[in-house]
């Protein structure tokens, strides 16, 4: 069991090499798995909006919202699962909501 680590995990990983049930016994491997391909809607930031509160980061599940000298940036879009509460927590509107399918439209 002990060689049976996330970390090893693959797609192509045959059965005898994953743990029972998938489970995964290690802490901090999120960072290793892009689970923002599961993602069926996209916060997007609306810079001029932000008054850099500070109210989303925290409440971000995924921890997709970086924070760098006191500041918010972006979004970790290889991570963030699209849930949406950063969405509902910003007092400023200035996180729209998207379908996943419309980003191309919103980046033109
Ligand atoms: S939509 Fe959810 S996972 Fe994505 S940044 Fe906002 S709070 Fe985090
Ligand atoms: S909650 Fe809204 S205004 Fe506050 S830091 Fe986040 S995006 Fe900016």
């Amino acid at each position: 069991m002990s060689n049976k680590t996330a970390k090893k995990m693959t797609t192509v990983t045959p059965w005898r090499e994953i743990t029972p049930g998938g489970a995964i016994y290690e802490a901090g491997n999120a960072e290793g798995y892009k689970t923002g391909d599961w993602r069926s809607m996209r916060p997007v930031w609306i810079e001029e909006k932000c008054t850099q509160c500070m109210l989303c980061p925290p409440t971000c599940p995924d921890t997709s919202i970086p924070v760098k000298d006191s500041k918010r940036l972006d979004f970790d879009y290889d991570h963030c699962k699209g849930c949406g509460v950063c969405v509902k927590i910003c007092p400023f509107k200035a996180i729209d909501f998207i379908k996943e399918e419309d980003k191309e439209e919103q980046e033109v």
